[in-house]
């Protein structure tokens, strides 16, 4: 049985369109998936992507569906309705909400994924009850999503939480982005497969196992085959996956210096690692922590939501949006040009 209004997410990642019924409880009543379009094509063709997609989940019910949100990898801006930027499309200050408002006749709200992500754990998964939470996702970069006293944190222009370009290391290994150093270059998934990589490459006497695993060619190498070998107990890849453990401990301390979250909620596709990651974080954390021994200290878990956060937390902040809009509608309704023209009292 649905429980509450329902709303549809839709989650627009690198490759995959995903898009879900969710209620009240966050449980996915219907789900679809598209090939997310290339970079190359217009933004029209994401347009009908998205349309198709909640078209399909809209026409095979006659629930009540009150709104739509879109979770979309990149650059949204703090209006939630237009992408800045995405680095898997051709959205450039996409007027998303509008564009998409003509011609779904429903609210529409546009987020970040992380922000989608960060929301679906706090309402529904290993951030439940917690006021203060920052998620971190371990990809192949570093992304992530904050919770303060219950609400998202968007920030100014829409773009906190980018934590995978703090510099953490003066100097160091070169990012994407230009800078050097960044905490995603010690402690994503890419991050994982450079270093197994590269001891392999140098011929390395300890890695024969991950050298079966891919045939003796270290290209084949990816994150999931290392966490598999290191929950099969070999010693190489655990110690690369402690190492990395240790770098998102000590990134998770400056985190703790600036927002001071009662829960941090680790997810992406390296978290998958468990405990074999989060023991060394948690270690870490607490030796780099400010003011340790005198302050109560976070607590650092899984996620629990896997892949379908996203689509799970644009749904549920386009309910939420979608409630606050309606009580504004009726907020305004309700005291008139009149009353709104009349002296404060006292
Ligand atoms: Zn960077």
């Amino acid at each position: 049985m649905a429980e509450g209004p329902l709303a549809v997410g839709v989650d627009i990642g690198g490759t995959k369109v995903a898009a879900g019924l969710v209620d009240g409880t966050g449980a996915v009543l219907r789900r679809t998936r598209r090939d997310t379009p290339h970079r190359s094509t217009s933004p029209r063709v994401v347009e009908d992507t998205i349309v198709s997609a909640v078209e399909e989940l809209l026409g095979a019910g006659s629930e009540e569906v009150v709104a739509v949100g879109i979770g979309a990898a990149g650059f949204v801006a703090a209006d939630r309705a237009t992408v800045v930027f995405a680095p898997h499309l051709s959205w450039r200050n996409e007027p998303l909400r509008a564009a998409l408002g003509e011609r779904l006749a429903m609210p529409i709200f546009v987020d970040n994924d992380a922000n989608a992500s960060v929301w679906a754990e706090h309402r529904f998964g290993a951030g439940r009850g917690e006021s203060h939470l920052v998620m971190v996702n371990l990809g192949t970069g570093i992304g992530g999503g904050i919770v303060l006293d219950g609400r998202v944190v968007r920030g100014r222009f829409g773009i906190a939480g980018e934590f995978g370009h703090m510099q953490v290391v003066p100097d160091g290994i070169r990012c994407e982005c230009g800078n050097r150093g960044c905490w995603e270059q010690y402690a994503s998934g890419n991050a994982l497969v450079r270093e197994a990589r590269a001891l392999m490459s140098a011929g390395s006497p300890v890695v024969s196992d991950l050298f079966e695993r891919v045939g003796g060619d270290p290209s084949e190498l990816t994150g999931p085959l290392v966490t598999e070998a290191a929950r099969d107990g070999d010693a190489l890849a655990r110690e690369l996956l402690g190492e990395i453990g240790r770098w998102l401990g000590v990134g998770m301390a400056d985190l703790a210096a600036a927002l001071d979250p009662g829960t941090f909620v680790i997810g992406g596709g390296v978290s998958a690692a468990g405990e074999l990651l989060l023991g060394p974080a948690r270690e870490a954390f607490r030796r780099q922590l400010t003011g340790r021994g005198y302050r109560p200290e976070a607590t650092i878990v899984a996620a629990q939501l896997g892949n379908e956060a996203g689509l799970v937390g644009a749904a549920d902040l386009a309910r939420v949006g979608a409630a606050d809009l309606a009580w504004a509608d009726a907020a305004d309704h309700a005291s008139g040009p009149a009353a709104g023209d009349a002296p404060p009292a006292g």
